[in-house]
């Protein structure tokens, strides 16, 4: 299982980014629906460790469970 950045929800704000120890949070191409910036993480990587979900300031942006259907990878 890993951890999923919920693309519609995410506000690009990236303090997860930094905090994630394996580096697996990328940015996303041009702007989600809420017009803002979106990262995604790389479920093969995640070591779920949970970080980026406690520094994430935008509630419900990070989920703690595998949610391909609500991440995008790619625009
Ligand atoms: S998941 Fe949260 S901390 Fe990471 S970029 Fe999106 S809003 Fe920012
Ligand atoms: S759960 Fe840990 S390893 Fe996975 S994306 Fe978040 S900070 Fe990175």
């Amino acid at each position: 299982m890993a951890h999923t950045i919920v693309t519609s929800t995410c506000e690009g704000i990236a303090d997860c980014v930094e905090a994630c120890p394996v580096a697996c949070i990328h940015p996303g191409e041009g702007k989600n629906q809420k017009g803002t910036d979106w990262f995604w993480i790389d479920f093969s990587t995640c070591i779920d460790c949970g970080i980026c979900f406690q520094v994430c300031p935008v509630e419900g942006a990070i989920l703690q469970e595998e949610r391909p259907d609500l991440q995008r990878t790619s625009s």
